[in-house]
């Protein structure tokens, strides 16, 4: 897809005849009339995943039994589907394995980052970052010798100095999609002998990556977002090579163990990432996230990247001409490549306002305190659906509808 140029009359019907990804949304089960804009918070169901779920419990589980661990290849899993993502985030294939969750993978990777860099003491990272980066980082520094050192984004290049052993930073920030140059802070970072430790969750499947040539030590990722992993799907972790032979993470359960059935008393790790494990791997949520993962390897992150570009150019055109009367402002970097694949609007009533658009079928988020998100997946997304969903926003601004009662009750999940 080419850029938009500022004079071009935008078509939202042309720009998906001209999408090169138009097809991939057959691939889904998007639900008939409900306008998705929120994959960067939970993926959408893809076909081929029911299928293979049901074949999975059905034949994997209820008939192989136990032996379906080695006849059906389970006991891998976590293996295969690194090698998978891989290459989603330029990596080599040995260098991501899938895990538990996020959070707890973040747990692993501070603690390796901080022991692979002795003698120093500080961990950056961003004030305002995702809750669960900041809270893993609380608990680390309460029970461990680390000095937290949180601040807002415009310090942190001046934080990062010779007393720093880990940068931990949010490549796409969840709440404003704004986005890191990656390689920069990276770059920076070795510069004073600190190591770094991307989170991708908003990321993975959405911006195309470059761990490896970037340099980077670690990075964690999320399975539920664009990667269409499903609810509570598990995560990925990434270790540069060069530390595969040091890297030590304390949660030392029997599948990092370099043999795990010797049954042995005494903890030897794996090797590699193999060691980055902890225990049995959960084998339908890895199953499902193969079936995700495997869509977003059969189409080129940089059409991904450039359609995500132009749909939320598109967006914020519409915006700009038919929303700004009611006081929405964009909350989202102007300049694209300073962006993710989402775009926030900060509005004082956005709450009502999201669940007044969402009972009318156009399904976005909130976030605390006053901010519209508005997800722009590629692969499923059409410039009929950005058009229609705006159109759905004018009307609840237009009618007021986002005043009734109903739409201020705040559910536990926002
Ligand atoms: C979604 C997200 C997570 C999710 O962590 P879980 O352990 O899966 O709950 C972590 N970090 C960031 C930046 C996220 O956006």
């Amino acid at each position: 897809m080419q850029p938009l140029s500022s004079n071009q009359v935008l078509d939202a019907q042309e720009l998906d005849a001209a999408d090169p990804l138009r097809s991939v949304r057959d691939k889904f089960d998007l639900p008939e009339g409900v306008i998705y804009l929120n994959g960067n918070s939970l993926g959408p169901l893809p076909k081929a995943t029911k299928a293979r779920m049901a074949e999975v419990v059905e034949q994997e589980w209820g008939t192989g039994l136990i032996r379906s661990w080695n006849s059906a290849g389970w006991v891998n899993l976590p293996q295969r589907l690194g090698s998978m993502i891989a290459p989603l985030v330029g990596a080599e294939s040995d260098e991501v394995i899938v895990a538990d969750s996020t959070s707890v993978n973040l747990f692993k990777l501070i603690h390796a980052g901080f022991k692979l860099n002795p003698g120093r003491s500080k961990v950056v990272t961003e004030l305002g970052n995702f809750p669960t980066d900041l809270y893993v980082l609380q608990g680390v520094e309460r029970d461990n010798a680390i000095e937290l050192c949180a601040v807002p984004r415009e310090q942190i290049l001046d934080a990062i100095d010779e007393d720093t052993a880990l940068v931990v930073l949010t490549h796409v920030h969840y709440k404003s999609g704004e986005m890191f140059d990656l390689k920069t802070v990276t770059d920076l970072a070795h510069s004073v002998g600190a190591l770094t430790l991307w989170d991708l969750s908003h990321s993975a499947g959405a911006v195309p990556l470059a761990l490896s040539a970037a340099g980077v030590d670690f990075a964690v990722g999320c399975g539920y977002k664009y990667l269409n992993g499903g609810p509570g799907a598990p995560s990925f972790l990434y270790a540069a090579k060069r530390h595969h032979q040091e890297f030590e993470q304390p949660l030392t359960g029997w599948f990092g163990h370099a043999q795990p059935f010797a049954m042995s008393d005494q903890f030897e790790p794996a090797a590699g990432m193999t060691r980055a494990l902890c225990g049995t791997p959960p084998v339908l949520g890895c199953v499902a996230l193969e079936e995700g993962v495997r869509l977003a390897c059969e189409v080129d992150m940089q059409d991904v990247r450039r359609k995500s570009i132009v749909l939320s150019e598109f967006f914020i055109g519409q915006v700009e001409t038919r929303l700004i009367q009611f006081g929405f402002e964009l909350a989202s970097p102007r300049e694209s490549d300073r962006r993710g694949s989402q775009i926030s609007l900060r509005h004082p009533e956005a709450y009502p306002i999201m669940q007044a658009l969402i009972a009318d079928s156009v399904i976005g988020d909130f976030r605390a305190p006053d901010i519209l998100r508005f997800g722009f997946a590629p692969l499923y997304t059409r410039f009929v659906d950005v058009e229609q969903a705006v159109c759905q926003l004018e009307q609840v601004m237009l009618s007021e509808r986002w005043r009734d009662p109903q739409f201020q009750v705040r559910a536990a999940v926002t």
